[in-house]
């Protein structure tokens, strides 16, 4: 998609800065339309009002992405899948991080409660940011509608999440669908034999349909029929092969899809689901430990490279937490944006308790470094200043090779940070790799620099060493370095 301004926005929207999108002016709004902080019905005048329909509908069409947005679920946990512009994250960013669902079989209600918790209890905090699964998707392994449905009341008596429907069971679907009336969830799976049925129970429910064909020109060929009846949310599912000789040909399936959709082909601009569950197809029940783990490791291979690949949805059968951590953690960069250094505020932060003689640490303002620099310091149950330097959101090695973080920056920081009047001493702490400004930095700011460890884990065993009953004499070589 060329890239559009919000210059070539503003125009197509009210112009009357009324403000009940949130934003004071259209423009503000248009800026943040096209940042995916809104979409194009965020504007209510632009929807409503008859004039204006014209415009609103021009607006659509120019910023829907080539991969469409679907949304999947209500409410807080409600989550949008593709959205994407970009084949590859470095051309622009990804959007819409890989849902990643759990699945579990209709016939085992207390798996199917188990993990609906598992996908609404589990969270991890990690560099600043809540790392979470996102649903639930429920196999019809029984083929029986009520089962299904019984099924499917049990996950959401249990917890508020998006849940993905399976099976090709038309019968199944419907009275799964009508089981999940007003959650909006994904059927799965519309095929050629039952696309005209599942469609349907698809429309009347508005909720979204997952096609599935591991032919690519006959998934476009259903995506489109389905879209042509009026089916405004759809997924594809290209089909997984988990065999090491058939794995490449599934991963360019995906890919042929993913790059016809960047490239315009509007019969399949739609998110791509990945069943990686389907290692798990023909093991036998009562596998081995040593087996269970070498097939959970296949899917977390598989995982791991579509989410590579920005697939849009994985649906997981395990539920190991050192998979779903390392998925989770593998997303997490994946969709970092990489036209944004990770930073955070430059300033000094107060590690529990400091008082005038505490520790002084200083390192660079990296989102990353900070996060890791506090929890070693936390775990420590110190109590210290940790200056934060701006280094453009760069981390220590790369900021002090590259010169955006100085010697001159540091001692500014010092400065205006105050320092002086919260600490009786002159003490500084640099990381390990900062080690080359440490002269240059004592000579600027007349403070004693102490090069700390090269990882923040090593602090402990620092202060140890260097810093524990010391205060004395290292202010004493801080004189001694007045003299010099
Ligand atoms: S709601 Fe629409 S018209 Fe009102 S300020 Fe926002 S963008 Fe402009």
């Amino acid at each position: 998609m060329a890239k559009i301004s919000p210059l070539q926005v503003t125009p197509l929207l009210p112009g009357t800065n009324c403000g009940e999108c949130g934003e004071e002016t259209c423009m503000a709004f248009a800026v943040k339309l096209l940042d995916h902080v809104y979409t194009v019905d965020d504007c209510k005048p632009l929807v409503k009002e008859k004039k204006y329909a014209k415009k609103f509908a021009k607006l659509k069409e120019m910023t829907t992405p080539p991969i469409r947005a679907v949304k999947v679920g209500v409410g807080e946990r409600q989550i949008v899948i593709g959205g994407e512009e970009v084949l590859y994250r470095h051309e622009l960013t990804y959007y819409s991080p890989t849902a990643i669902i759990l699945s579990a079989p209709d016939d085992n209600l207390s798996l199917i409660e188990e993990r609906a918790k598992l996908v609404r209890d589990l969270e991890v905090y990690r560099i600043g940011t809540l790392l979470k699964i996102q649903g639930l998707a429920i196999r019809s392994k029984s083929n029986d509608p009520a089962t299904f449905a019984k099924a499917v009341k049990t996950a959401i008596a249990t917890a508020d999440i998006p849940l993905i429907l399976c099976s090709t069971n038309p019968a199944v679907l419907k009275a799964g669908a009508n089981a999940a009336k007003g959650k909006n969830p994904l059927l799965y799976a519309a095929t050629k034999e039952n696309f005209k049925e599942v469609g349907q129970i698809a429309l009347e429910h508005n909720c979204g349909v997952v096609v599935y064909s591991m032919d690519l020109n006959e998934l476009a060929s259903l995506a489109a029929s389905l879209y042509a009846a009026g089916l405004e949310k759809i997924a594809l599912d290209p089909g997984i092969e988990p065999s090491d000789g058939c794995f490449a040909d599934s991963l360019d399936r995906f890919m042929m899809l993913r790059k016809a959709a960047i490239k315009g082909d509007k019969n399949v601009g739609w998110p791509i689901v990945t069943p990686i569950a389907s290692a798990w197809i023909g093991k036998d029940p009562n596998l081995s430990e040593a087996e269970r783990i070498e097939t959970a490791f296949r899917e977390a291979e598989m995982g791991a490279t579509f989410i590579a690949r920005a697939s849009n949805m994985l649906i997981l059968h395990s539920a190991d937490s050192w998979l779903l951590l390392g998925l989770m953690v593998l997303r997490q960069g994946i969709y970092s944006d990489p036209r944004i250094n990770p930073s955070v505020e430059a300033k000094l932060y107060e590690i529990g308790n400091p008082n005038e003689n505490s520790p002084v640490f200083m390192t660079t303002n990296y989102t990353m470094t900070y996060f890791v620099v506090k929890d070693d310091l936390e775990a420590l149950k110190l109590d210290a200043y940790l200056l934060l330097v701006d280094s453009e959101g760069i981390c220590v090695e790369s900021a002090i090779a590259g010169g955006q973080t100085k010697a001159e920056h540091v001692a500014e920081a010092i400065k205006e940070s105050g320092l002086e009047n919260k600490v009786k001493h002159r003490i500084i702490i640099i990381p390990g790799l900062a080690a080359r400004i440490s002269g240059e930095l004592e000579a600027l700011s007349n403070w004693k620099v102490l090069v700390g460890p090269r990882d923040s884990g090593g602090i402990g065993a620092f202060l140890k060493a260097k810093w524990d009953g010391k205060l004395d004499q290292l202010m004493q070589e801080w004189k001694e370095m007045q003299e010099e």
